[in-house]
């Protein structure tokens, strides 16, 4: 008899499960995606837009009616409750009841939590407000910019970094570098911690020889429009002329009010089945048939901290969860595991980027490694996109 599986969340992680499902499973087995919005775009385009590299809409955005392969569903409605031991959804169009469920939603952006952030910041990750940001970017000629993380964890570390290093190279291959200074404040201790201090230490050798200014422990409380001030949690405060910053992030309101996290705010995943736990010490799993997929996932890593949240974990966590539930659905052994390894690109502007591998699995804290930065690096980023080209017409 043919099976449901519901994808809450048709985000980077959601599209690449629901597709790789696709090619395991035959016709009589549904593949359905619940997704709330009507448009998709991958994170790293929101950088080549800010930068004027991308044009919006067409080089960046999709319809999700678009999808290429007619044979995945897309329920477009909110998820408004998740049952999990029957396996039921609730949404805004109804309830739906699957045999396996994939938890895909992402984090949630909580832009209120900082007083006079919509009014006067551009939010690097809203897409609608990055393209306002570009305009801002063309017409701005002097001042002071800041970059700013709200809070952590946020969605790919190195994101805020990237920025601050491409404005600097846009602002200098202008002829304007003497006329603007670039500041990052941020509550972290280092650029991606995860990555301990050594990579720390070498990423901000990497914006500090840009001349760009790093203010590490830095908890922005409210921005006040009319002074043009940040003010932080240590009492300090900061003028700008320019703002941009990355809200507080959390795991979307549906999956806390289904009791599915934990202290980290986001839902205890083992970090090989991505089954959801219901120990984190022991790894014991719970709730079968249901897994969880990329950022609304909490993977506890040996140096205690979380893995970051990033589309490429995603996509190799989508791997094994489709794998495992083709299997099952077969009749199967169901041995794929996600193995914590991935690679990431920083972009450092003048058509370059860092190429970044890890190992967050390894013994006894993450291994990673970070390489100059080279075109190569640059072009193997913007490989990324090509799954717009995968998944929609
Ligand atoms: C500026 C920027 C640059 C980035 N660069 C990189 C990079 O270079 N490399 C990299 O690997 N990652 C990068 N990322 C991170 C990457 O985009 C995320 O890690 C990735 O999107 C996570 O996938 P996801 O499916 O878990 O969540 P998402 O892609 O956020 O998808 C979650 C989906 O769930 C939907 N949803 C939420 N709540 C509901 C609900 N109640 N009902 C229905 N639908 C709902 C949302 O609309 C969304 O479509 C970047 C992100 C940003 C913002």
């Amino acid at each position: 008899m043919g099976k449901t599986i519901l994808i809450l969340g048709g985000g980077w992680g959601g599209l690449s499960v629901a597709h790789r499902l696709r090619g395991y499973l035959g016709q009589e087995h549904r593949v359905v995606i619940i997704e709330k919005n009507d448009k998709f775009s991958l994170g790293p385009s929101n950088l080549w837009v800010m930068t004027g590299d991308r044009q919006y809409p067409g080089d960046v955005e999709r319809s999700m009616s678009r999808l290429l392969r007619k044979d995945i569903e897309w329920l477009h409605a909110e998820v408004t409750g998740i049952e999990t031991e029957n396996k039921k959804v609730h949404t805004s169009k109804g309830i739906i009841s699957g045999d396996y469920l994939v938890i895909s939603l992402g984090s949630e952006l909580y832009t209120e939590e900082v007083p006079g952030f919509s009014e006067n910041a551009y939010n690097l990750y809203d897409l609608s407000s990055v393209v306002r940001l570009h305009e801002a970017i063309q017409q701005f000629t002097g001042g002071k910019i800041i970059v700013f993380c709200s809070s952590t964890p946020f969605r790919c570390p190195p994101a805020p970094y990237e920025a601050a290093l491409l404005i600097e190279s846009l602002f200098r291959n202008r002829g304007l570098k003497d006329k603007i200074e670039v500041h990052i404040y941020t509550p972290e201790k280092q650029p991606m911690p995860v990555g301990g201090p050594k990579i720390g230490a070498m990423l901000r050798q990497m914006i500090e020889n840009r001349g760009i200014i790093y203010h590490p422990e830095h908890k922005v409380i409210r921005i006040d429009g009319t002074l043009r001030k940040m003010f932080f949690q240590d009492g300090i405060d900061a003028k700008y002329d320019l703002l941009i910053g990355v809200p507080p992030h959390r795991a979307p309101r549906v999956v806390v009010e289904a009791g599915l996290t934990d202290s980290t705010g986001y839902i205890p995943t083992h970090p090989q089945t991505m089954r959801v736990l219901s120990n984190v010490e022991t790894l014991e799993t719970k709730l079968p048939g249901i897994y969880v997929l990329g950022d609304i996932a909490a993977i506890t890593l040996l140096n205690s901290m979380l893995l970051p949240k990033a589309g490429v974990f995603a996509e190799e966590q989508a791997s094994a969860i489709a794998g495992n539930i083709a299997a099952l659905i077969r009749g199967e052994e169901s041995n794929k595991v996600f193995d914590g390894k991935g690679i990431c690109y920083i972009e450092t502007g003048d058509g370059m980027a860092s190429t970044g591998s890890g190992e967050f699995y390894a013994y006894p804290e993450p291994r990673i490694l970070i390489e100059s930065p080279s075109k190569e690096g640059h072009k193997a980023k913007e490989e990324l996109e090509k799954l717009l080209t995968t998944w929609f017409a």
